[in-house]
């Protein structure tokens, strides 16, 4: 059975960010659960991985962590490549890795769908008496460009979970709209065909799923 047939959905989230600010610690955080005090960064890209359930789907979110290329400006398209979501981080305590994020932000919209959903990230949340970024100006770059914004911390475990989670789930509800959406035009079509070959690795309808999308749809 290959990881296709196993679970029903498959994304790539990409992260990105300064170096320095967290990226790395907060996926380890997410995926394994840990916090490495001596983070060294490595070359080439990591990818980590992280499966939950919502809706009865079985969902496979594939992390990809720079690791270290963001410190030569060399993060390449292949990276962004087909990414579904991006996690935005900046440090709370730097406050040029806050400047950084509009680059970062138009550099990922060159390359990636303009349906990808994001989330801003102010990480370090723990170093409070460190802090050089206002949650309100945070909060003013996330409004605007109309993004979910959250202070996390990657050593505490503070929202950690919670932001990645919110992040899989609006991808997930965006993806299952895209794929109702596409199957009522196979419907309206009357070319609708009950095969593995549709996109978003949708799982076939069941008989009953199709009647009722045919009422909704073609009434
Ligand atoms: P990256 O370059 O963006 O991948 O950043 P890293 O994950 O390598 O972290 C850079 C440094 O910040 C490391 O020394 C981490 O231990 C530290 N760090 C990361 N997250 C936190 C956090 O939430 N709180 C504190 N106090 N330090 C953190
Ligand atoms: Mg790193």
């Amino acid at each position: 059975m290959s990881i296709q047939d196993e679970f029903d959905y498959i994304f790539k989230v990409v992260v990105i960010g300064d170096s320095g600010a967290g990226k790395t610690s907060l996926i380890k955080q997410f995926s394994l659960g840990e916090f490495d005090k001596e983070m060294r960064s490595t070359l080439g890209v990591e990818l980590f991985v992280y499966n939950n359930v919502i809706a009865d789907k079985k969902i496979r979110t594939q992390i990809w962590d720079t690791a270290g290329q963001e410190r030569f400006k060399a993060v390449t398209n292949l990276y962004y490549r087909k990414a579904s979501g991006v996690v935005l981080v900046y440090d709370i305590t730097n406050h040029s890795s806050f400047r950084n994020l509009q680059n970062w932000l138009s550099e990922a919209q060159i390359h990636i769908d303009p349906d990808a959903c994001v989330i801003l990230l102010g990480n370090k949340s723990d170093l409070r008496h460190l802090r050089a970024v206002t949650r309100d100006e945070a909060e003013q770059f996330a409004k605007k460009h109309d993004i979910n914004f959250l202070e996390v911390s990657a050593k505490d475990n503070a929202n950690v979970k919670y932001g990645f989670e919110s992040l899989i789930s609006e991808i997930y509800h965006l993806h299952s709209f895209k794929q109702t959406e596409y199957e009522c035009r196979q419907i309206q079509n009357g070319s609708v065909t009950l095969t593995s070959a549709q996109p978003y690795n949708a799982a076939s309808i069941s008989q009953e799923k199709l009647k009722q999308m045919r009422e909704k749809c073609c009434s």
